[in-house]
């Protein structure tokens, strides 16, 4: 299923600024989505707790919980030309390589919420699937899952590191997923078994500027109740735009909640198609409404690029504390953190001039430089990404 029919230059022109990257006025049109949320100070008990590190040891890693969180989108695990397309030993290096540079998989919920536990000196990505294409979760004729598909290789990284866990998110087209109608609502259960979230991609994948506001509720409502029917007690609230296509009518606000024959729905995250990593999510402009991805190809600006990107700006990327309750980041950075997403966590801001080994740190001009790959890059690659399929 054809990923970007980014045509039109308004929608394209749209969803750059909906990132909330390049636009100081790009305000939100709904309520945080960590508002509410349990503290997890109170789950978690003190005396189970390693001592913290100190400013030096955070400094020595290169601690930044207010850095950038690549969220990867893939589609299509099998040879193809598109950039829908990886194949399975393509998808098999991303994870090495992942895992080789330190990132941990975290879910998109884990994120949303300010509750990313990864290592210290990690750093998370969130993994997601679209269309529940069936490379992405297959049965072998003897029952087992294929190795080669989506899920089969992220169950063999796992069982060879540990310390990767299955944690991707799929958003699904609910009527026929993952390639069989008899075994969608099984696949679908496993996947929330095995540690996975499932998440609408609405039922048709119609986009949503050929729609009216009535019909994009309808896709949202439906698709939320089939899945929800499909794996009872799941939340679904989590919406990726088919082709990361906004309505026409600009409405953003039925993307964020609305009502079809009585099928009420709610979304904490949006996802768009866009290219570049996104916000921690505890810095300001931080829109869950309009979070951008990096779809897993070879073309410009792809998973390639980016990777390469973030690893030669390291001070850019989010790296952990490795405690999930606490928000630590350097001194030079104080000013981008929203204090009113912090979910309970405590914020810690450390003195980055302490580093005991002399690893690259977040530096002063941080702000300029995090600007600086983000707006040099983003716009003229959407325009020129009008054309692909
Ligand atoms: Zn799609």
């Amino acid at each position: 299923m054809p990923l970007f029919t980014l045509r039109t230059t308004p929608a394209i022109l749209l969803i750059a600024f909906e990132c909330g990257l390049l636009s100081a006025g790009c305000g939100r049109m709904h309520s945080s989505p960590l508002q509410g949320a349990t503290t997890l100070q109170a789950s978690a008990p003190a005396q189970s707790r390693p001592a913290e590190p100190t400013d030096a040891e955070l400094a020595r890693a290169g601690v930044n919980e207010a850095g950038l969180v690549p969220i990867l989108e893939y589609h299509n695990i099998k040879p193809g030309k598109a950039i829908t397309f990886r194949t399975p030993g393509q998808f098999r290096s991303d994870l090495q390589r992942l895992y080789t540079e330190g990132y941990r998989p975290v879910s998109l919920r884990e994120y949303l919420q300010n509750r990313i536990d990864v290592p210290l000196g990690k750093h998370p990505v969130v993994l997601t699937f679209d269309d529940a294409l069936r490379t992405q979760f297959r049965y072998r004729p003897d029952g087992n899952i294929d190795p080669d598909c989506a899920i089969g290789i992220l169950q063999r990284f796992h069982a060879d590191h540990p310390d990767f866990p299955i944690k991707a998110t799929f958003f699904v087209l609910p009527r026929e997923a993952f390639g069989s109608k008899r075994q969608a609502a099984r696949k679908m259960r496993e996947l929330i078994a095995m540690g996975c979230e499932v998440q609408n991609h609405t039922v048709t994948h119609r986009y949503f500027n050929r729609l009216s506001d009535a019909q994009i509720c309808q896709e949202i409502a439906l698709c939320r109740a089939a899945i929800e029917q499909a794996i009872p007690g799941t939340q679904v609230d989590m919406l990726a735009l088919p082709g990361g296509i906004l309505p026409r009518s600009h409405n953003r606000r039925i993307l964020a909640a609305g009502e079809y024959e009585g099928i009420r729905y709610t979304n904490q995250a949006v996802l768009l198609a866009a290219d570049c990593p996104a916000k921690s999510p505890i810095v300001h402009r931080f829109d869950p409404m309009a979070l951008p991805r990096i779809v897993a190809c070879e073309a410009s600006h792809g998973i390639t690029y980016w990777l390469n990107k973030l690893r030669a700006h390291p001070q850019n990327l989010y790296t952990s504390d490795g405690a999930r309750d606490v928000v630590s980041i350097p001194e030079t950075l104080t000013g981008q953190v929203d204090t009113g997403q912090l979910q309970g966590a405590r914020l810690r801001i450390y003195k980055a001039t302490t580093s005991i080994s002399g690893t690259p740190r977040p530096a002063p001009t941080h702000r300029t430089k995090h600007s600086a790959i983000i707006s040099t890059s983003l716009v003229p690659h959407l325009l020129l990404n009008g054309g692909i399929e």
